[in-house]
């Protein structure tokens, strides 16, 4: 089993879990979140992602507070 992350242009991060035995097809992972293709493949290998994190629940970036 290979693990592996990618990260979709819109912030979304999937974990993918590739099979190194399992026979699967070729395929591609749409984003769950926006629809853009984010990963396509050619390889005969079982592919399994799962979704980790969605941009809406991402910590949001904070900006520092000016100084006095
Ligand atoms: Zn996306």
């Amino acid at each position: 089993m290979i693990l592996s992350d990618v990260e979709c242009e819109c912030g979304a991060q999937y974990r993918c879990a590739e099979s190194e035995t399992l026979a699967g097809e070729p395929g591609s992972l749409l984003c769950i979140n926006c629809g853009r293709t984010v990963e396509a493949w050619q390889v005969a290998q079982k592919r399994v992602y799962r979704c980790t994190l969605l941009p809406d629940r991402a910590y949001p970036v904070v900006a520092p507070p000016p100084s006095p």
